[in-house]
Parts: C-alpha cells; sequence; structure tokens
C-alpha cells in the first residue's frame, strides 16, 4: 500500500519517490507543503497517519505535511475526507508543528474525538497513538529519516503488521540493492562538496602560477567557485527536484568558463562530475547505472585533486616563502 501526500485543501498530490521529496507544491492552490521536519536532536522524521479501523481506506497512509491546518471530516475539501455516519463534516483539526508536535483539536464534532478512551476537545498526539473520529481509528507513526530521505523500518509494528502483511512485506523487500536509489543524493552531494575544495585549489593556483594572475584576484576566482559549488552540493535535491537541474547547469556554466579561462583539465573534470551527477541523482539509478556514476565521481575527483593538489602546496609554499620573516 502506498503513501498518499494530500494538500490542506484536499487534493491528491501525485508525486514520484515521495521518500526522497522534502518540499511540493501544490497546483490547486499553489501552498508549499513540506513533508518532514528536524527534532531536538537534529533527526529528520516524517509522520505518518494511517487508517487502522472504518469502513473504507484500512491500511492507506497519509504524510502529514508540517506547519497547516489539516482538517479532517466528512465533507470534500478536507485534507482528509472521511465517509462515516459518525462523522461530522469538519470533526477536528490536526497541526503538526515545525518542532514536531501534533495537536489535534476537535472542531464541535457531534460524535466527538477520542484519544484511546477519553473524549478529547484538544490533545498533542505521541507516536503509535490512535484517535477515533466517528467509526474511524486513525494512527500516527513519527518516523526518522536515514540520510536522502527514505524512511528508515519506523514504528510499524506489531498490530499493523499482523493487520497489514503487506505493509511488512514492503519494508522486508528493501534490501541493499536499493542502497544506492535511495543514497543517491547523498553520493552526490559528497562528490560536489569535495570537488568544491578540490577545485577551488585548482582556480587559485593554475590562475596564480600559469596564467599570472595577481594572488587576490585568482583568491577571489577560487573562493567563488568553492562556494558556488559547495553551496550546490549542500543542496542537491534537498529543497526540490530541479535543484538537481540547476546544479548541472552551473557546472554546464563552469565548464565553459574553464575553456574559456584555458583550463582544459578543469574543463575535462566538471564535464565528467556532471555526467556522473545526471546519471546518480536524476532519477533512482539502476545497479549498472549507479556504479558507472559513482566511477566517473571519482574519476572527476581523482583529476581535479592530481591537477590542484601539487600546485597549491607549491603555491602556497612560494607564497609563505615570500614573506620576510
Ligand atoms: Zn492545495
Amino acid at each position: 500500500m502506498s503513501l498518499v501526500v494530500c494538500c490542506s485543501c484536499g487534493s491528491p498530490l501525485e508525486c514520484d519517490d515521495v521518500e526522497l521529496i522534502v518540499t511540493l507544491a501544490c497546483p490547486h492552490c499553489e501552498r508549499e507543503l513540506t513533508l518532514e521536519y528536524s527534532d531536538s536532536s537534529k533527526t529528520r522524521r516524517r509522520v505518518v497517519l494511517t487508517v487502522m479501523e472504518g469502513p473504507h481506506w484500512v491500511g492507506e497512509r497519509f504524510l502529514v505535511p508540517v506547519g497547516v491546518p489539516l482538517h479532517v471530516g466528512a465533507a470534500q475539501g478536507n485534507w482528509l475526507s472521511l465517509d462515516g455516519d459518525n462523522v461530522s463534516d469538519r470533526h477536528c483539526e490536526l497541526r503538526l508543528t515545525e518542532r514536531g508536535n501534533l495537536v489535534v483539536e476537535d472542531q464541535g464534532s457531534e460524535a466527538g474525538t477520542w484519544l484511546g478512551k477519553v473524549r478529547i476537545k484538544s490533545g498533542r498526539l505521541e507516536d503509535r497513538q490512535s484517535i477515533t473520529v466517528g467509526e474511524f481509528r486513525l494512527r500516527v507513526d513519527f518516523q526518522s529519516i536515514d540520510g536522502a530521505g527514505a524512511p528508515v523500518a519506523p514504528a510499524m509494528v506489531d498490530d499493523i503488521a499482523t493487520a497489514l502483511p503487506e505493509l511488512a512485506k514492503v519494508r522486508a523487500d528493501e534490501t541493499a540493492g536499493t542502497w544506492m536509489a535511495r543514497n543517491r543524493f547523498n553520493v552526490s552531494r559528497w562528490f560536489l562538496t569535495v570537488f568544491a575544495w578540490l577545485t577551488g585549489a585548482y582556480h587559485w593556483s593554475y590562475l596564480t602560477m600559469v596564467e599570472d594572475w595577481a594572488w587576490y584576484r585568482a583568491g577571489i576566482a577560487g573562493v567563488a567557485v568553492f562556494i558556488v559549488l559547495a553551496d550546490l552540493g549542500r543542496r542537491v535535491a534537498l529543497v526540490h527536484p530541479y535543484m538537481n537541474h540547476i546544479s548541472l547547469a552551473v557546472l554546464l556554466v563552469l565548464t565553459i568558463l574553464d575553456i574559456t579561462w584555458n583550463m582544459p583539465l578543469a574543463a575535462v573534470a566538471n564535464f565528467v562530475l556532471i555526467l556522473s551527477i545526471a546519471l546518480l541523482a536524476l532519477r533512482p539509478p539502476g545497479l549498472r547505472q549507479a556504479i558507472v556514476g559513482v566511477l566517473m565521481g571519482v574519476a572527476a575527483i581523482t583529476t581535479i585533486g592530481a591537477g590542484s593538489i601539487p600546485r597549491t602546496i607549491e603555491g602556497l609554499t612560494q607564497y609563505i616563502g615570500s614573506f620576510k620573516w
């Protein structure tokens, strides 16, 4: 059974690889939805609401967006529209705060909102607690996220595993073979960050020693290249999947700049890195694609490293030696 993402306006949002997406824009109300938060120990978490009992949708899982009021009730246009005799049109409201507090508030429903055996006006839901809304029992799970965004075998245990064997099966199928698909953004970020340091050093040392630029001018160029790439490395796919396309476009611009600055080695390394990121990050790679992507990333880093490290050391030695102590 899949994970459903609905906007607070009630529109279901279609997206591939929902576990890798952090924010989504609703095409109907244009609201930007955030799908995860960081708790006090900086662990990224998602909250999933599962229909445990009810006349329909049993086993359906809904990802709870952060920071927006989420209405639950029988009417259409609610975030979660539950068709039951004892469900009021607008029954209750959920809100997941940016710090991870999930608050429920009854909206004057006839049958009431129940936390266990207690009828509540409002309350805070803990991991694995259930609320009863009319004939429906809804359970919340706070799931931690590993690296790039796949929910790690979380709270789903005992009662749901027996009630819904297919959920347990989905998780059991997640083997090492999918590691690369889940960690492709982490690997891409790592490549971009290491590359940023090396190519920054390359630009500085090449421009100052081969092209005879003034050291500060070459320094500004090197630092600028470093900042742009390191920033991209931090952002790849974090904010929006389009970030990957932007990263590749920036790398392409840098490749062209390197050609005009007469730095063929940097241009080639850049281009190989573009191919690597394109293979790894644009879509979940197959095994062969992942291997080629990783090899290309390593090749790009090795190339720029071989070109930059010796000359940078030489440049720094000269620069330090030029001081009169
Ligand atoms: Zn919407």
